[in-house]
């Protein structure tokens, strides 16, 4: 099927699907209705191309360890952190080095990116940045109408669960989250979004139709297309200096997005269209 705007809208339309049946709602959070952490990857990609240059004994190029770097953090977004941590040990392997234990580099990402996080919360405790600014926006506003809807909503994210719990409540969307919060663990084989997406699934014994997915990476959306679920793609704008993910919307469209929004500005109208029907 071509690409339909909805009339009047700039939500595209990819796929036909039915509607009026979505009882559970499960969104992404970085990207989907979070920007505390919005620019990530500056932190991410030069922490690895330094641990390249100090543990291994490349002849590489910054330039080309840079490159190496952006094209498997970019693939890997959207999985738990870890993983791209695990890439980086094999890729200094790979070149000789004897790499640390992947958790080890998590962790020293993590301290590096605590401050930038750490700001943005203080300035939104000051008052010298809005909540409604670190937000994607119209987010809380669509979950406060799905919630008079009635409708389940669940957060799952690859970033640590204790962060997305802590941020989701700085940011006031942590009470919409009925059916609970969910992220990253050490023990990181107990998560991934397509557990909980399975979980929701069995124990309220739902067909695709009855199950949304949100989200900005293309991670959740092939999950939601795997098990049938509607996927709405959020193709957010990013703040990296590496132009990582421009090609965020033809990405989710690739992995199956049924619907594709920029944010949530129009809500109302997309959820007059999920819910036509009922
Ligand atoms: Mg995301």
């Amino acid at each position: 099927m071509q690409t339909q705007l909805l009339e009047g809208t700039n939500i595209e339309i990819h796929n036909k699907i039915q509607t009026g049946n979505i009882k559970h709602v499960v969104f992404d959070f970085d990207g989907t209705i979070s920007l505390i952490r919005d620019g990530w990857q500056n932190v991410m990609v030069p922490m690895m191309v330094e641990f390249l240059q100090s543990e291994t004994e490349t002849t590489e190029t910054h330039e080309e360890l840079e490159a190496i770097v952006v094209e498997f953090v970019d693939r890997l977004t959207g999985k738990q952190t870890i993983y791209q941590m695990m890439q980086l040990c094999d890729e200094i392997e790979k070149r000789g080095g004897k790499p640390k234990e992947p958790l080890e580099y998590k962790d020293a990402y993590n301290q590096r990116l605590l401050p930038i996080v750490d700001q943005r919360i203080s300035d939104l405790a000051d008052g010298k940045l809005s909540a409604e600014t670190l937000r994607v926006p119209k987010s809380l506003e669509f979950l406060q109408s799905l919630h008079e809807l009635g409708v389940k909503c669940y957060l799952a994210s690859g970033t640590d669960v204790e962060f997305v719990k802590n941020e989701a409540k700085l940011l006031g969307v942590a009470g919409y989250f009925n059916g609970g919060i969910y992220g990253a663990l050490r023990e990181y084989k107990k998560f991934s979004k397509a557990m909980v997406i399975q979980k929701i699934l069995t124990d309220f014994g739902l067909s695709g139709s009855e199950l949304l997915i949100v989200g900005d990476g293309y991670v959740e959306i092939e999950n939601a297309k795997a098990v049938g679920a509607i996927a709405i793609g959020v193709a957010s704008v990013e703040d990296n200096v590496y132009n990582m993910n421009a090609d965020k919307r033809e990405r989710l469209i690739r992995v199956g997005a049924d619907i594709i929004v920029p944010d949530f500005r129009e809500g109302d109208q997309l959820l007059e269209y999920l819910f036509k029907g009922l």
